[in-house]
């Protein structure tokens, strides 16, 4: 595992573990007894009904409060006009340490969409289509993605968008109805009626958010073998070997937005998520891309946190605790020898708080 690994501190769900000491993590503690295998059957329906209420909580919560709640008091937003180079755009996000921006079309006074690393594949795969346009593609501005989507044959995200004063509940649902991982908040104004871009929210900074401030999370004991969450076949992988080109079409095809990188034994070495292909070609240079995975992840900031992981006997209560300390965006789920078991996104994680036990929700 890189360096930087973290894993969620797993407490057994033994009676004594109700007063749970406070989040310990990067410091994981041995599981002796895994919950599921040394609860009573009376126990496991206690830990059911807290793990029940402790949903009803969080969805309490999210109807009560907006987007504009997980705002900051102050924040930074860059909005980038259309009319901008796609590859000044790239060093744009680059330099200021951002993986997305909303898109203003200036000439119409209109929000334009949300700028992602998918628009950046979407560059890199024109190109391998259409290599002996190379000089064109540097002359490409954000106002021809969609007709760069077009030339290869990708079907248009839908620009998904919000007021910042609806609930938050609404904006979750919105964006598991979109795959989308973010969703710009879009305000008017009174006098104008002219949009203007408040912010973006995040699957993160919601998720982070409920960590926070909801206590209910605390009661969600049930161990991920359990929950069903997550995806734990067909998974999509890796080596240090597998051209990262390849790992770019791996997570266009499977519309995911990470690849977990394994060892022959199917031991987790790293993860290459989409937004390191930012790194990879801020230089404009596509030669990169025929690099190796192992190659391109050296490429990565020195800062760079580092992957998390957790196992099947993790439960959600520490995986929040994780949430509202690190910056995650996924948990690669490994077993005691640190192979590759499955893989548990902050998609997953907010479908089930949003879904579960809900009549027609995936997980009822
Ligand atoms: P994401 O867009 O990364 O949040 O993932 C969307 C869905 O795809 C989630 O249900 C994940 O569990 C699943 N998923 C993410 N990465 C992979 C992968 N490498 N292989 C298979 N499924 C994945």
């Amino acid at each position: 595992m890189s360096n930087a690994s973290r894993m969620p501190t797993i407490t057994p769900a033994t009676p004594s573990s109700f007063l749970r000491p406070p989040n310990q993590a990067g410091a994981p503690t041995p599981d002796p007894t895994p919950p599921s295998q040394s609860t009573t059957p009376r126990r496991m329906d206690v830990v059911h009904e807290e793990q029940m209420a402790g949903l009803k909580a969080i969805r309490d919560f999210l109807r009560l409060r907006t987007s504009y709640d997980v705002l900051p008091v102050s924040f930074r937003l860059i909005v980038l006009d259309t009319t901008l180079l796609v590859k000044q755009s790239l060093a744009i996000l680059v330099q200021n340490g951002i993986v997305s921006a909303p898109l203003w079309d200036s000439a119409q006074s209109k929000f334009a969409g949300l700028l992602t690393s998918t628009d950046f594949i979407n560059v890199i795969q024109y190109y391998f289509q259409f290599p002996d346009d190379l000089k064109e593609i540097d002359k490409f501005r954000l106002n021809s993605l969609r007709e760069i989507e077009r030339r290869i044959g990708v079907v248009p995200i839908e620009t998904s968008s919000i007021h910042p004063m609806k609930p938050l509940y609404d904006a979750c649902h919105q964006m598991l109805r979109s795959r989308a991982r973010r969703i710009p908040l879009i305000d008017v104004d009174d006098e104008t009626g002219q949009e203007m871009v408040v912010n973006v929210v995040t699957q993160y900074r919601i998720l982070r958010f409920v960590a926070i401030n909801v206590k209910g999370v605390q009661q969600l004991r049930k161990p991920l073998r359990d929950l069903k969450i997550g995806c734990y076949e067909n998974l999509a992988t890796a080596t240090m070997e597998t051209p990262v080109l390849d790992v770019i079409h791996l997570l266009v095809k499977k519309d995911i937005a990470s690849v977990p990188i394994v060892n022959a034994d199917g031991v987790v070495l790293n993860c290459y998520e989409a937004v390191d292909i930012l790194t990879l070609i801020k230089g404009g240079i596509y030669d990169e891309l025929s690099l190796t995975v192992g190659e391109a992840l050296l490429k990565r900031p020195d800062d760079f946190a580092g992957i998390h992981t957790c196992t099947l006997q993790d439960r959600l209560d520490t995986i929040f605790d994780t949430i509202r300390n690190a910056r995650v965006h996924r948990f690669v789920v490994v077993d005691e020898k640190k192979r590759l078991v499955g893989i548990l996104t902050l998609s997953d994680i907010l479908r089930y708080i949003l879904l579960e036990g809900i009549d027609g929700g995936e997980n009822s």
